[in-house]
């Protein structure tokens, strides 16, 4: 009877235990390891490895779970092979290990990992994230395991099959950038707050005369200022935002055009348009929608599509460009030349127009070799009636480079930036406005200039300024 109190107390305790340990592998888990770091960061110091398969999922669903359980084990064996009795080892969860290393060097860490890479090699890769504690240092046992765990997210988001240190600075900007997808969620959520469009002028190539505008999205952050699409296009296309928010820039951009068409009847409009966007299921009757509430004549509207490897699957997307384009929509492959295409592509595709890239415009003025490609490339889209954009004109001398090949629309810094909607209104659609007029007298610069009748300019100069305008002009421009 005595007995019993005793026994009691040993149940329980190793049913405790039994709550600490991994069934499969044996070792320590997760709640144990917090239990221990916590008691470790106060008397020690050292590194703490967490490290995990790299693609484990997919080795489980290719070879079956017992060999991915097999796996495990292994490992465990490895471990514990070569770790000596300070080392501890724990598995936290899935294919995810922690081993501690209290009063060993980075190099004693880095040595390690390098074992068991190579003991694994013939299995799989692994890809392990470090950060370093000292007693004291005010940090909690799970402040050390969350930054172990960014330097992992890191190891496997820069290419897996390595092991990453953990750096403060590193996880401070992750920690923006975490911080800044929440902001870009809720502006997204209160009705595309922040968000706004600039418009950036489309030339024609054969009178300079105004084409129309491509939409180019802007963020306003209370707290970063502007920031550009660069940045925040991939986090939106990440997280499926996108879609939501290239529904929001179409409908302005299309609304903003049929509102300039009463001052330009023939204003086109381009709208950049997501591969994620594209993936939706109803993404053809959506824009087709968009468009119809509008009243917008389909043939007023551009599609911007980057060509991409998401681009390839070409019949479900040639299909969703057929429906659009029998409503007149023109489909344009965006940053030609840049990514997987080739020419082959624009056969693949059916497109309307091809906007090359800056690069390819970029100086040909004295480079031969881009004169001569793009040359080709304008022929050979010509050839297949698809129109020409350059984009990235900066140079006046790449304009007249470029008047020589006849591309059908021009866009650049030279003719204008991206603008807000009223300023661009105010160069393109005020003529009582000095920018307006000065606008005029550049482009017919450009003009004169690339034809050489210069008798022509100074009558345009004339026309719209007073004689002392006149005079500080040609100091000025010529
Ligand atoms: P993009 O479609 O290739 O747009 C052209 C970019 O080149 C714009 O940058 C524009 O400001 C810039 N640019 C124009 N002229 C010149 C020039 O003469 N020289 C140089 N160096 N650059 C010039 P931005 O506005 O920063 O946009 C960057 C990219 O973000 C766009 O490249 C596009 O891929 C994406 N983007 C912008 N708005 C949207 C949108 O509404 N939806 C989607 N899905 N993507 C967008
Ligand atoms: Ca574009
Ligand atoms: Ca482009």
């Amino acid at each position: 009877k005595e007995n019993k109190p005793a026994w009691l107390m040993g149940s329980i305790s190793e049913l405790a235990m039994v709550r600490k340990v991994d069934h499969l592998t044996g070792l320590w888990n997760y709640e144990k390891f917090m239990e221990n770091m916590g008691k470790n960061l106060r008397e020690n110091k050292g590194y703490l490895m967490v490290f995990g398969i790299d693609n484990f999922k997919n080795i489980n669903v290719k070879n079956g779970r017992t060999f991915g359980n097999r796996l495990l084990k292994t490992i465990v064996n490895i471990l514990e092979e070569n770790s000596d009795r300070f080392t501890k080892l724990y598995r936290l969860d899935g294919d995810r290990f922690a081993v501690d290393f209290p009063w060993k060097t980075r190099a004693d860490v880095t040595a390690f990992y390098r074992i068991l890479k190579k003991e694994l090699e013939k299995y799989c890769t692994v890809s392990a994230g470090v950060v370093d504690y000292y007693a004291d240092d005010g940090e909690d046992s799970s402040i050390i395991y969350q930054y172990a765990e960014s330097a992992l997210d890191r190891a496997k988001k820069e290419g897996k099959d390595q092991i990453v240190f953990f750096s403060f600075e590193d996880y401070q900007k992750r920690l923006e950038q975490i911080q800044f997808q929440d902001e870009l969620k809720m502006a997204v959520k209160e009705e595309f707050h922040g968000f706004y469009l600039c418009y950036q002028p489309q030339i024609r190539g054969e009178d300079l005369s105004i084409y129309g505008a491509e939409a180019l999205i802007r963020y306003k952050s209370p707290w970063r200022g502007i920031v550009s699409p660069m940045e925040f296009i991939p986090f939106l296309e990440q997280n499926g935002l996108i879609c939501r928010v290239g529904e929001w820039v179409l409908r302005t951009a299309i609304e903003q055009c049929v509102r300039w068409r009463k001052y330009i009847p023939d204003f086109h409009i381009s709208v950049n348009i997501s591969y994620v966007q594209l993936r939706q299921e109803d993404i053809t009757d959506r824009v087709l929608d968009i468009l119809g509430e509008s009243g917008l004549p389909g043939n007023a509207l551009t599609l911007e599509v980057t060509e991409s490897m998401q681009l390839q699957d070409y019949s479900y997307f040639n299909k969703i460009f057929y429906e659009w384009k029998r409503h007149g929509i023109k489909i344009s492959i965006d940053d030609f030349g840049t990514g997987y295409s080739s020419l082959s592509y624009l056969k693949s595709i059916d497109v309307d127009e091809t906007k090359i890239d800056r690069c390819f415009i970029n100086r040909i003025y004295n480079n031969m070799y881009n004169y001569r490609l793009l040359s080709n490339i304008i022929e050979l889209a010509h050839g297949a009636r698809i129109q020409v954009c350059c984009e990235g004109v900066e140079k006046e001398e790449e304009l007249f480079s470029l008047m020589e090949l006849h591309p059908d629309v021009i866009q650049g810094y030279l003719f204008a930036e991206p603008y807000e909607k009223e300023k661009f209104e105010a160069l393109y659609m005020k003529p009582e406005v000095e920018e307006y007029r000065k606008r005029i007298v550049q482009e017919e610069r450009f003009r004169c200039l690339h034809s050489d009748d210069l008798q022509r300019f100074y009558g345009v100069l004339n026309s719209n300024y007073r004689q002392r305008d006149i005079l500080k002009n040609t100091r000025l421009g010529l």
